[in-house]
């Protein structure tokens, strides 16, 4: 924090940072695997950072947590058995369960104090968590995947902090193929992938790993969200076989969304003229 009333996340490499006023700090720790912290902000709710990178807040969270799950659940012809690797906060589990088709979803975070501070400070994203469809693992997301059977799983999401730390793993070849292995035969997986504008190589690094893997197909979306480095982030999805929106359903979804809807998806979907040109 540079002064006692702002939160500012740096983000060095890109030279850029994003700060927000402040007016509690609510609880600090040192996990077994992260730096936690949890502000009271003045205009956004409450606001988690995970080693000093800013993770949630509660007022734009939905723009994630929706476009982490639904475009992915939408173009899968029918999702029963979804993993969500890392998305401790809850926020893209309650998306999911929101899908009444979804059989079992499973969440699989390294680390459970992430967990039991989201039920404290962001309870709103936990609503779902006593769904008996939900089951929630502590333990690391790349050995839960590389132990899994094959055809274990429909859509694999993957929630999760930058890819330093414990989530570097999460980015590479080898997840990418043990997630081919175990996913069904028209599966996908869906991952957050940055700012398309200040991270690009590692978009481009990701999809090159997903291909490599054995992934036939990519497509990354894009959303906005304020509180990440630019403020215009993205998700990428790879697929055994090609995407096919299933529109009908979701104009007629039987849950509310705040931000996700058929139009936003097509929008979402669409790709920038520089970004085409990067994967031409
Ligand atoms: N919305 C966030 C973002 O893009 O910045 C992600 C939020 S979610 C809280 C990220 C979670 O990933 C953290 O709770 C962290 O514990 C978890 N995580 C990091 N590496 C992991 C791994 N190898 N296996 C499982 N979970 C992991």
């Amino acid at each position: 924090m540079n002064s006692s009333e702002w939160f500012t996340e740096q983000a060095a490499s890109t030279g850029t940072a994003f700060s927000l006023k402040i007016t509690k700090k609510l609880h600090e720790e040192q996990s077994d695997f992260q730096h936690l912290e949890i502000y009271e902000t003045e205009t956004f709710g409450n606001l988690m950072i995970i080693d000093g990178c800013t993770m949630v807040s509660t007022r734009d969270n939905f723009f994630y947590h929706e476009m982490m799950s639904h475009p992915a659940l939408f173009l899968h012809s029918n999702p029963k058995r979804v993993w969500i690797i890392g998305g401790g906060d809850c926020g893209t589990l309650r998306e999911v369960l929101k899908h009444k088709g979804v059989e079992q979803a499973v969440q699989i975070d390294i680390d459970e104090r992430v967990t039991r501070l989201a039920e404290i400070y962001f309870s709103e994203l936990c609503e779902s968590n006593d769904d008996p469809r939900a089951d929630l693992k502590f333990i690391d997301g790349i050995k839960w995947v590389k132990d899994a059977a094959p055809n274990s799983v429909d859509l694999i999401i993957v929630d999760s902090t930058d890819p330093i730390g414990p989530a570097e793993g999460l980015f590479g070849e080898e997840f990418y193929r043990d997630c081919i292995a175990c996913l069904s035969e028209n599966g996908l997986l869906v991952q957050q992938s940055e700012s398309a504008l200040l991270h690009l190589n590692l978009i481009i690094e990701m999809r090159d790993a997903m291909k490599n893997a054995g992934f036939p197909h990519q497509q990354t979306l894009f959303f906005p969200q304020c509180l990440y480095p630019s403020g215009w982030w993205s998700a990428t999805i790879a697929s055994k076989a090609e995407l096919a929106f299933r529109a009908n359903d979701c104009a007629n979804k039987d849950f509310e969304t705040t931000y996700y809807n058929v139009d936003i998806h097509n929008a979402a979907m669409a790709q920038p003229e520089f970004f085409k040109k990067a994967f031409a």
